[in-house]
């Protein structure tokens, strides 16, 4: 009989399903929302592709995704052909495609799995990944209640949200290859709605294409009009970091909940959940105790995210630049960081560096960029290492690569003003006069003062009664009020 209570207690609570875009840079956010969630008192079931749960079990180790009271994890197949390397990054236009083709099933199947779980209680909302709209879909058509989070900032969702716009007004595709360098993404775009002051070149790079049928320009583009059909919208970002447009966004959306920054929310979850970690690659730890050792402020720390791909040229235009700039750095180059080919540096910068530098594959990054000894991050803008950036204080040297980078470039240099953008054609030169810049000259010295203002604000938006604390509440009020 008591067990019988238990699971009739077990059986009330609201039940969220999670379901991330199988990236690293999805899979971070996805799982930091689970983690406020059941802080919060919901079960969880946080939903991996098969691959990456493969990934996990690797890099983590087995007890990774051994899931906690109320905490499950559960995988669906992405339907990619196998690559025969499993630690390398998918190609991402071959994964939106192929997970919304191959998913959706799997999925459905999985969720009335879900239902029939004894001592799980019925599925009462799922979070569909803004780019696995498929889930949405899938959710709505069994009565679930669905919401979409977008891992992006509220300014490249919005970008992407005005594809259909850029092509109804002959903006894009581009007339010609030559478009790309011939001045043309200078132009002006003065009209998407909370965005002024904006170019062409900072709206999210699938435009750059010449192509109608270009896979990228139409799956994001279709996927950020879809939704619109949500019942709620989640960002990871926080209103006071993007108001313009988070304004815009709510005068079209009926529900938007800036959530942001999650890490700040993941850390209330305790115990078991709290020690969950999501990264694809091992953690190479022993770069903190390198920094321990360094002077306060001084180190350069270099890192490109999960995705982004160089030539051989770009990453020694990087090595001799840092050795250059005569300040000691923490580089983290991925083993699938240089195009077709395994990364290899030149080895007279690894002989003349080694005394000021240190290499990993993959480090914890967020603990790195509040260590006190990091003074600059050169990044590709990718939205989690921004917003991470900006919420430890550390200005950044931004060289987008790609998706919504240039749009958070953009944010990040003129709007908010922590940053320095280096060409995209990346010299050594520009790289060590950049470092020394940020470091050393008067632009650094306000990037620094920025960093710490981005940085307060973030803080108090995280903390009792601030606006993503205020939304977070909102957010659960709803879930418990809707879903089904
Ligand atoms: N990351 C990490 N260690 C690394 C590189 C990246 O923990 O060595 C994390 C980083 O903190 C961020 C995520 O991976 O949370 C990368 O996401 P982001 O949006 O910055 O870029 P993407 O990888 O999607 O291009």
């Amino acid at each position: 009989r008591r067990h019988t209570a238990m699971s009739s207690c077990e059986a009330r609570r609201a039940h969220a399903v999670l379901i991330p875009q199988p990236a690293q840079g999805h899979v971070t956010p996805m799982l930091q929302l689970a983690k406020a969630l059941h802080a919060r008192g919901f079960f969880v079931t946080y939903i991996n592709s098969e691959y990456n749960h493969r990934r996990l079990l690797r890099s983590s180790g087995p007890g990774a995704l051994a899931g906690a009271a109320g905490f499950r994890f559960e995988a669906v197949p992405d339907g990619m052909p196998e690559s025969g390397n499993d630690d390398v990054t998918q190609d991402i236009a071959a994964l939106c495609v192929s997970t919304t083709r191959h998913s959706a099933e799997p999925f459905r199947e999985l969720l009335v799995r879900l239902n029939s779980t004894p001592g799980t209680p019925p599925v009462s909302c799922v979070i569909a990944d803004g780019v696995m709209s498929f889930a949405q879909r899938v959710a709505e058509e069994m009565g679930i209640l669905a919401l979409v989070f977008w891992t992006t900032s509220a300014c490249g969702f919005m970008g992407y949200l005005h594809f259909a716009e850029l092509i109804r007004r002959g903006y894009v595709p581009l007339k010609d290859e030559s478009d790309l360098t011939n001045g043309y993404l200078d132009t002006p775009i003065d009209w998407i709605p909370g965005m002024r002051g904006i170019r062409l070149k900072d709206v999210p790079s699938f435009i750059r294409t010449t192509d109608p049928d270009d896979v990228m320009l139409n799956f994001d583009g279709g996927e950020a009009q879809n939704a619109r059909k949500a019942r709620g919208l989640i960002l990871n970002t926080y209103d006071a970091l993007e108001q313009d447009v988070v304004d815009a966004l709510r005068r079209e959306f009926p529900r938007v909940y800036t959530v942001g920054p999650l890490p700040a929310f993941a850390k209330a979850a305790a115990g078991e959940v709290g020690a969950i970690g999501g990264n694809l690659w091992k953690e190479d730890t022993g770069c903190l105790r390198w920094l321990d050792a360094q002077q306060p402020g001084s180190v350069v720390y270099v890192n490109f995210g999960s995705i982004t791909v160089m030539s051989p040229a770009h990453l020694a235009e990087f090595a001799w630049g840092l050795a250059c700039c005569g300040r000691p750095f923490l580089w983290v180059i991925r083993p699938d960081l240089v195009s077709g080919e395994k990364a290899m540096l030149p080895e007279e910068f690894v002989g003349e560096t080694k005394e000021r530098g240190v290499l990993a594959s993959w480090c914890p990054q967020e603990l790195v960029l509040s260590h006190p000894s990091i003074g600059l991050f050169l990044t590709h803008c990718g939205w989690n290492s921004t917003l991470e950036s900006t919420c430890a204080g550390v200005p950044m040297i931004c060289w987008p690569f790609f998706a919504e980078q240039p749009t958070n470039c953009r944010y990040v240099c003129d709007k908010w003003g922590v940053g320095m953008e280096i060409d995209s054609n990346v010299s050594r030169t520009e790289v060590a006069r950049l470092v020394r810049e940020a470091m050393e000259g008067e632009r650094g010295k306000a990037m620094r003062v920025n960093a710490m203002v981005w940085k307060e604000k973030a803080k108090e938006a995280t903390e009792e009664g601030g606006s993503s604390s205020r939304n977070l509440d909102r957010l659960i009020e709803f879930l418990h009020s809707s879903g089904s």
